[in-house]
């Protein structure tokens, strides 16, 4: 596994790879969720690419960009052994040399939820993410459905600015209780880690509505809202119901994939979960079909 530092390298390294090349983007500090995006990619391609970068763009004043957890040694042994070929690891003046001033703007998709809570969260997304496609060159790039909204918006952005690739969606990997995985599941205490099962209990709970026949989006939010508070140390920042094509919330009854999605601040760490509904659209095909397609 080649580890990679400077751009010049990375383009070097490119050329001498042939066949079908996969991506996968993450911030690091590896668990199983990114782990699954590598071995959905090692199963699909000649190659695999894993870029770990904490991109400073996304992250908003007073966010948690320094407190990020990082591990690079431990993550390198982990895509090691998953048969990854190259890791790119720059730092981020290599990424925003002085004088860098160009930026993807995505619109509407990239405006609710997270482009909402977090100003300027997509806009370093979308501008990383494409530095990173045109560094690496792939066929296909993978992404978690537990960003949801960021797949919809990256799709956007491939689709607007003609990028030659597939944005490949996986599933959300959870912990055996339920919890959905992420980095950030490290700020939890023990307490607290008992606590954050309260997010995938409601998405189970309203999931269950859905499929029993409740359309109707506000009793869906309500449902969500009614099981966050049931935890003490829970609170709710937002819950969504909304299109799973456009993201434009729901207001009336439709037939039409839903995404339904929420933020729960649990102690200082702030947690995603969403699901698709129906509830068996959670899956490879479904996300592929309805998440951010219109
Ligand atoms: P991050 O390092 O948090 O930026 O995540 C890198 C990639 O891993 C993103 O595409 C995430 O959506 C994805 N990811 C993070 N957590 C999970 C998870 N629990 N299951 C599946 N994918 C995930």
């Amino acid at each position: 596994m080649q580890v990679i530092e400077t751009i010049d390298t990375l383009r070097e390294a490119r050329r001498g790879i042939s066949g079908r090349v996969g991506l996968v983007p993450t911030m690091g500090a590896l668990h199983e969720g990114h782990l699954e995006l590598a071995r959905v990619a090692r199963a699909e391609n000649d190659a695999v690419i894993v870029t770990i970068f904490v991109n400073p763009t996304q992250f908003g004043p007073g966010e948690d960009l320094h407190a990020y957890p990082r591990d690079l040694p431990g993550d390198l042994d982990k895509l090691r052994a998953e048969g990854v070929d190259l890791v790119f690891t720059p730092t981020p003046v290599l990424m925003y040399p002085e004088g860098f001033q160009t930026y993807v703007t995505v619109e509407t998709v990239a405006q609710g939820l997270e482009g909402a809570a977090r100003p300027g969260h997509f806009q370093g997304v979308t501008t990383v993410v494409a530095k990173l496609f045109n560094l690496t060159q792939p066929d296909a790039a993978y992404f978690g459905q537990k960003d949801a909204q960021q797949v919809v918006v990256l799709r956007r952005m491939v689709a607007d600015l003609n990028f030659p690739l597939e944005i490949v969606v996986v599933p959300t990997v959870r912990e055996a209780d339920g919890l959905a995985m992420s980095s950030r599941n490290a700020y939890l205490t023990s307490e607290e880690r008992e606590a954050a099962i309260v997010l995938s209990k409601a998405l189970e709970v309203a999931g269950t509505a859905y499929d029993k026949g409740e359309r109707q989006p506000e009793f869906l939010r309500r449902i969500v809202k009614a099981v966050i508070a049931s935890e003490r140390l829970a609170e709710l920042e937002y819950v969504s119901v909304a299109d799973a094509g456009s993201l434009e919330e729901s207001q009336d009854v439709s037939d039409s994939p839903l995404l339904l999605s929420m933020v729960v601040r649990v102690g200082r760490a702030r947690l995603l979960d969403n699901a698709l509904l129906p509830v068996a659209y959670n899956t490879r095909a479904g996300l592929s079909e309805h998440l951010g397609k219109p």
